[in-house]
């Protein structure tokens, strides 16, 4: 039998293809176009495909690449700037003034440093909202990752625009950059009920539904959030959301701390998507999502680490393990949010928030999006359950293998569409340009 000439062929000591699937183990998986073409044991898939480029991983467990549902990825330049202050005092004495003076070029570098911290810790793909976020999508070109990006809109201005009709413009450029483009998408991100009008929250859904695109917000995101919601508006977020009509299946709602039970089940019913960022939300003091509850009413939930101000890093590894202690330690009850659980919120859950749900699984036709932890790591011996050691035991410093669309793009800690020395220097220029700038 001839045997089918492919891009490539990535072959493993073990492969969990999906969050829900049995480990293979002596695995391969054949990829072509940017795409898995087709996996299973070394053996058949070696007999049914041809390569000149077979990656041959080892001892590891080769897996799907995880997806960040909430990033801010562009926010690394304030990593650690200001700690453990009230919520108010941090974003008006030390975010804020530093993002007043932004450029696209800053941006750019923090994105940049964000997609290889992220490639190095085995997220593929992303969601992403900023300001300047031109420059994101030209870190991401750049850097091989996968994003669906959005420029954030405010009611009042930004560097990136003067007016509210100005930030139309902002957006339709960002659609127009990402058209046709095989990794990136543009999508619709006002930042939040507090920091919009229902008039720009309307006219950003219509843009989202002429775009056919995703349309993502902050909401819920605190007791505090909802007390000033209720004083200025006279409903909840999730009411107001609701009133206006713009909770939908294209709806991405981040944090989604503050719920009731009746909102839980209008998210469920409504189709909406909800990102869970269990360390922003422990870091700031929100308080405790209840994922138990929505995943328990048939809730698409995905994990995000939201912006490293608030987290202060972009590892999924860390949030999985953060996003199960948290809902076990606050129910008091070990069975509460099992690692499947939160494997699967990492990837296809994700996914779903991307609207993207070819991510988050390696099956034939899906974009061919993996990652892979050694296992010759001391904490990684021995195995019984892969999705209890990519949640309990990895930190994510195993992860020596992360592939996008096909294209190896970090392979034991070489960066390789990156130049990482000239990152470094551009990153120390960063935080002499932030000293500059805080208060
Ligand atoms: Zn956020």
């Amino acid at each position: 039998m001839d045997r089918t000439v492919c891009q490539s062929i990535v072959c493993s000591n073990l492969l969990l293809p999906s969050s829900r699937s049995e480990t293979i183990a002596d695995a391969a998986v054949a990829v072509g176009g940017g795409q898995v073409l087709a996996y299973g044991s070394r053996s058949r898939i070696m007999a049914e495909f041809a390569s000149d480029h077979v990656e041959e991983l080892g001892n590891c467990l080769l897996m799907p690449g995880l997806v960040n549902a909430h990033s801010h990825v562009a926010m690394t330049y304030l990593r650690g700037l200001a700690d453990d202050l009230p919520l108010l005092t941090w974003l008006n004495e030390h975010i804020f003034p530093v993002e007043q003076n932004l450029t696209e070029e800053i941006v750019y570098m923090g994105a940049l440093l964000g997609c290889a911290e992220m490639m190095a810790l085995g997220t593929t793909a992303f969601c992403d909202m900023y300001l300047l976020e031109k420059g994101v999508a030209r870190a991401v070109d750049d850097s091989g990752m996968r994003a669906v990006l959005g420029e954030v809109q405010f009611m009042f201005p930004t560097p990136a625009y003067g007016s509210v009709d100005e930030s139309f413009d902002v957006v339709r450029e960002l659609f127009d950059i990402c058209r046709d483009h095989p990794r990136m998408r543009a999508s619709v991100k006002p930042h939040s009920v507090y920091l919009t009008t229902p008039e720009l929250l309307t006219r950003c859904f219509a843009l989202a539904e002429e775009m056919d695109s995703l349309f993502d917000l902050h909401a819920a995101e605190s007791k505090a959030e909802t007390l000033q919601c209720l004083e200025n508006l006279g409903n909840r977020p999730i009411e107001h959301l609701e009133k206006l009509g713009l909770l939908t299946p294209r709806t991405l709602l981040d944090h989604c701390v503050d719920l009731s039970e009746r909102e839980i089940r209008l998210l469920v019913k409504t189709g909406c998507k909800i990102s869970h960022n269990p360390e922003s939300n422990m870091k700031l003091a929100s308080g405790v999502a209840p994922i138990p509850a929505l995943l328990g009413a048939g809730a698409v939930v995905g994990l995000g680490t939201d912006g490293v101000a608030s987290n202060n890093n972009l590892n999924m590894f860390g949030e999985m393990t953060s996003a199960a202690l948290l809902q076990k330690v606050h129910a008091l009850d070990p069975t509460a949010l099992p690692a499947g659980d939160v494997l699967t919120m990492a990837t296809e859950g994700s996914a779903a928030c991307l609207l993207w749900p070819e991510l988050g699984h390696i099956a034939p036709g899906c974009p061919a999006d993996m990652t892979a932890l050694d296992l010759d790591k001391p904490n990684m011996r021995p195995l019984y359950d892969a999705p209890s050691h990519c949640v309990y035991a990895a930190t994510g410093g195993e992860v020596c293998f992360t592939m996008v669309q096909g294209e190896t793009i970090y392979r034991d800690g070489k960066f390789l569409t990156l130049d990482y020395p000239a990152l470094l220097q551009e990153a120390d220029k960063l935080s002499q340009w932030v000293r500059k700038h805080s208060a």
